[in-house]
């Protein structure tokens, strides 16, 4: 991307400087430089300090956004040892002992509602599950499925998906393609920042010395966030008092055996202050406990995490993180945006971090012109701060609801931790309100401000259901009970056929890694 400067008939060329090379670094370097084309991109990065090297579930835009940097699935596959993820199994969540799919698929018919207050009428016994009902995924993964099949094109397949990937080697991955685009990398470690008088950063100094000069600044240094907080003073805005998660322990746990089956979704299962993620990857699992320092000692959680584990980790050290829920709701401050976890992080319950560093890269990549890249107008960038403050704010607040509404629906009551979830002045008021509703109907898409949402009405509608939440419909009729009950029958005949037409998701992978000689 370069802009010509008339008076002087150059051609400028703003430098862009990303400092950071965790998945928020490298994604940011190769989307700007691969999907945007733009030149003049150099980053910072740090191998004293690291990266946090986990984050390994992705959202279903995953897939745009790596078709969007030209490369092929199957390279992506072999390189990122990715598996593929059709959504989330929650096990425990609503009363200790029951399951739940959140498929990535939307319900037959998409995203409208006509059938779901049929389905809510039928009190039948025999009724199934709301997932189970309205699309044939969860059929697919319980029969350990892949969602496409070899001949299917990259990045398509009958069913949504997203995937599951080894962090270190999707950053390693991400930082060869960006530096074969020309995105020039430096490592070392910052010290200090220099600004220019009206208040823009105008330089890293390095710690031996070296001056990295920009004219715009992505800030991707993690939980640091050394530019936008330490530097720029961006508030942080706390949502412990809703999503009381703040540590988790991690693992990395071989399988029994080369073949083990690897499953198509995340597994996530309760327990008594929080929840396992568990991850198949090809030749391991990711398996970690995420819970609420409040609720639970570091010890307690340790022998959940090893309950749960099994004989597998017994030989195997957790890794312990630490993490404060909340955003920034100053993201982007004159020449300076966050991007990842600098900009705020909610637990990694239906893995938003890396979905949201998508979303942040793409309204950059819309907002910020060369002009404004270069400094040209700082009226005009600042217009465009505020709308990108404002609307990721909209979105942060909005996961919040989506998060918390997996924990207060719960009839838990066996632990402090699940008692406190449900209590009403833990639930935001929006949601607060939104559920009092919902008792009596079923959720609308006027409930929605759809493009500030992450999670769409049906995502709402798999969970509140998933839950067992229960709608009345307070005598109200809705119209097409006859077609809704055909569809129904519809999704059911094609149960079979869907599981039948896709192969196992090992042999899928295999298959990847065969074409690639990997
Ligand atoms: P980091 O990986 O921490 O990278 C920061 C970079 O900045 C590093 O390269 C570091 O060296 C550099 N740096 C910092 N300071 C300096 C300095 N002074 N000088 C030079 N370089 C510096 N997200 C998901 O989407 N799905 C998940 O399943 C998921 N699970 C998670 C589980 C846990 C427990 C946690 C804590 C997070 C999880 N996340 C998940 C979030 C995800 O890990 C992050 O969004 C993602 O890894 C991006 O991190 P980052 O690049 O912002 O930060």
């Amino acid at each position: 991307m370069t802009i010509d400067n008339p008076p002087s008939g150059r051609v400028v060329i703003p430098r862009v400087v990303i400092l950071g090379g965790g998945t928020a670094g490298w994604l940011a370097a190769a989307y700007l430089s691969r999907t945007l084309g733009m030149t003049g991109i150099t980053l910072v990065e740090s191998s004293e300090i690291g990266i946090i090297g986990v984050g390994e579930g992705t959202f279903p835009t995953i897939r745009s956004t790596l078709a969007g940097l030209g490369i092929s699935e199957a390279e992506f596959l072999v390189r990122a040892d990715a598996t593929f993820k059709q959504g989330v199994l929650f096990e425990g969540w609503a009363t200790g002992t029951d399951s739940y799919f959140h498929p990535f698929n939307m319900p037959i018919g998409g995203e409208d509602e006509a059938l779901l207050p049929h389905w809510l009428a039928d009190t039948s016994p025999q009724r199934a599950a709301w997932a189970d009902a309205a699309t044939v995924q969860e059929q697919v993964i319980r029969a350990g499925r892949a969602p496409k099949r070899p001949e299917d094109p990259d990045f398509s397949g009958p069913m949504n998906y997203a995937y599951h990937f080894d962090a270190a080697r999707f950053a390693d991955y991400l930082r060869d393609i960006s530096i074969a685009a020309g995105v020039v990398r430096i490592e070392g470690t910052v010290g200090n920042v220099q600004r220019k008088a009206d208040g823009d950063i105008a330089a890293l100094e390095l710690t031996d010395g070296r001056i990295v000069e920009g004219d715009f600044f992505l800030d991707c240094s993690g939980f640091r966030a050394l530019l936008i907080g330490q530097t720029l003073g961006a508030d942080f805005t706390s949502c412990s008092d809703s999503l009381f998660n703040d540590r988790a322990l991690a693992m990395q746990v071989p399988y029994d055996r080369p073949d083990a089956p690897v499953r198509p979704y995340t597994l996530a299962t309760a327990h008594e202050a929080g929840w396992t993620w568990d991850i198949g990857l090809t030749e391991r699992r990711g398996i970690g406990y995420v819970y609420s320092s409040r609720h639970c000692s570091d010890d307690e959680a340790e022998a959940t995490l090893r309950r749960y584990v099994g004989p597998q980790g017994a030989a195997l050290n957790p890794r312990q993180l630490r993490f404060e829920t909340g955003y920034r709701q100053q993201q982007w401050i004159g020449n300076c945006v966050a991007v990842g976890l600098s900009a705020g992080f909610f637990e990694p319950l239906e893995s938003t971090g890396i979905m949201l560093i998508e979303a942040a890269l793409r309204m950059v990549g819309d907002f910020l012109g060369p002009d404004l890249l270069a400094g040209a107008d700082h009226d005009a960038r600042d217009a465009a701060a505020r709308s990108f403050n404002r609307l990721m704010s909209a979105r942060f607040e909005r996961i919040v609801h989506f998060l918390k509404l997996h924990y207060c629906i719960t009839r838990r009551t066996d632990t402090a931790y699940w008692r406190d979830n449900a209590d009403p002045a833990t639930i935001p008021e929006p949601l607060r309100d939104m559920l009092a509703q919902w008792r009596r109907r079923p959720p609308s898409r006027f409930d929605f401000v759809v493009d500030l949402e992450t999670f769409l009405p049906p995502s709402y509608h798999y969970i509140l259901y998933g839950m067992g939440f229960e709608t009345t419909l307070a005598g109200a009729r809705y119209p097409g009970a006859a077609q809704a009950r055909e569809v129904f029958a519809r999704v059911r005949a094609a149960h079979a056929g869907a599981r039948g037409g896709l192969p196992d998701h090992r042999a899928l992978l295999n298959h990847y890694h065969a074409r690639t000689g990997v």
